[in-house]
């Protein structure tokens, strides 16, 4: 018996009451992307109804507003996180641009050829492709920190690669084709005792748990808003303050200069010189209105439902003939990477969207995981505390409806248009 009640959160994601092809909605991509409170929605309408301006730079009463908004939520993010100094926390698109920040700005500044840089086999494509265009420009070479057959880093191996003196360790938080939790704090104690700078990818942590970047042990840390129900198209990066200063800008413009000339431009401090261009001011306002919503409620009541959902549905599912769950270590969050014997994924994916129930089916822009598992691809159903056990019955209702009717002989076309 689950002692956690999501309804009460589910009142608050007007999203969760609309219906998909007919049928209510069982939003089980979260992974992707999750749903948005109403204050956030409210947030980011009120800063258009009532307080838009651009900031740092009007004489009027509505920028000093916008800017005094703006800059609260930095500092909100910021304090979420257990950063005391909010000028080390950047604004960015998201983890894809906080990583490519990264890798331009401090890589291009550090980096030399056969200087090595170690990146996990599950990781995002996001923390390997900044990495390969570094390695391109520098002549930095990569390795791969393999995993264990059960979806966990393989810790020998990672020590034996750390023995080579890495300059950089790229890790992941939460692998979000697997669900697995990293023991980072270790990975990057060890890889600070072995003389790396280490980042680490947050974007699948933040959802499902508390992170204190003061104790945590990394360098840079890089998220998504719209992964913790804030807005798209605003994130962060965080970084060691010594580490910020001395890094060059990555791109030049407005905002990130304290005075320009034809002859050169002095550059602006932290955090604006890495912030050029207008921000996504509503995005950030957003975000922070995200992270009011999450500390207001009980996280470790919503981290329990979740462990609790991730159960229900693994139960569930594997009384479904065929359903293989892909091995995903021994902590993880609430998501499962599965196949259906004799099924292609995407099928699978197609007839539980006919019945409402939205998954992911791919690679997950993890490819080169998939290639070390020999598969295509999977599917991915990813849960947030706002799901009910209910929704896990009814993934593995729809899945069993599919593996019971017929093996794979009647396309989906077909199925759909039969009567159950
Ligand atoms: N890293 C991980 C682990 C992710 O799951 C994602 C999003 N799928 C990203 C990086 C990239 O995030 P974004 O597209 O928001 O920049």
């Amino acid at each position: 018996m689950n002692p956690v009640d999501p309804k009460r959160w589910r009142r608050d994601f007007p999203l969760l009451s609309v219906r998909v092809h007919g049928q209510p909605l069982v939003y089980l991509d979260n992974a992707a992307t999750t749903q948005k409170p109403r204050s956030v929605i409210d947030a980011v309408n009120r800063f258009y109804k009532t307080g838009n301006a651009n900031v740092h730079r009007g004489s009027h009463a509505l920028s000093a507003q916008a800017t005094t908004a703006f800059e609260q939520a930095r500092d909100r993010v910021a304090h979420w996180l257990g950063v005391d100094n909010s000028a080390t926390l950047l604004w960015t698109r998201g983890t894809t641009e906080s990583i490519n920040l990264v890798a331009q700005s401090w890589g291009r500044q550090h980096l030399r050829q056969d200087d090595l840089i170690l990146l996990m086999q599950s990781a995002h494509h996001a923390n390997i492709v900044p990495w390969q265009m570094l390695a391109t420009a520098t002549g930095a070479r990569i390795e791969v920190i393999p995993l264990q057959a059960d979806g966990d880093i393989d810790l020998a191996a990672y020590h034996r690669l750390l023995g080579r003196k890495p300059a950089l360790v790229a890790l992941g938080h939460v692998s979000n084709a697997l669900g697995t939790i990293y023991p980072v704090e270790t990975l990057c104690r060890d890889a600070k005792a072995a003389g790396a700078t280490v980042l680490v990818d947050g974007a699948q942590a933040l959802p499902h748990f508390d992170v204190r970047l003061d104790t945590l042990g990394c360098d840079f840390y890089a998220f998504s808003g719209h992964k913790v129900f804030g807005p798209t198209g605003i994130g962060a990066l965080w970084g060691r303050r010594e580490l910020l200063e001395a890094m060059p800008p990555w791109q030049g413009g407005g905002e990130m200069i304290e005075q320009v000339s034809f002859d050169g431009t002095r550059y602006a401090g932290l955090p604006f010189k890495f912030e050029a261009g207008t921000p996504n001011i509503a995005g950030a306002i957003g975000l922070a209105a995200a992270i009011d919503y999450l500390d207001a409620q009980d996280r470790l009541a919503m981290e329990t439902h979740e462990q609790a959902l991730l159960q229900h549905a693994l139960d569930a599912c594997s009384q479904v003939p065929g359903f293989r769950p892909i091995a995903s270590g021994s902590r993880r969050v609430s998501l499962i990477s599965f196949e259906l014997d004799g099924h292609h994924q995407q099928d699978v994916a197609h007839w539980l969207d006919r019945q409402g129930v939205a998954v992911r089916a791919g690679h997950h822009c993890a490819m080169p995981l998939m290639q070390s598992l020999g598969l295509p691809g999977t599917l991915r159903a990813s849960f947030a505390f706002y799901n009910t056990l209910q929704e896990a019955e009814q993934l593995a209702q729809a899945l069993d409806q599919l593996a019971q009717s017929q093996k794979s002989t009647v396309p989906v076309a077909d199925l759909e248009q039969s009567d159950y």
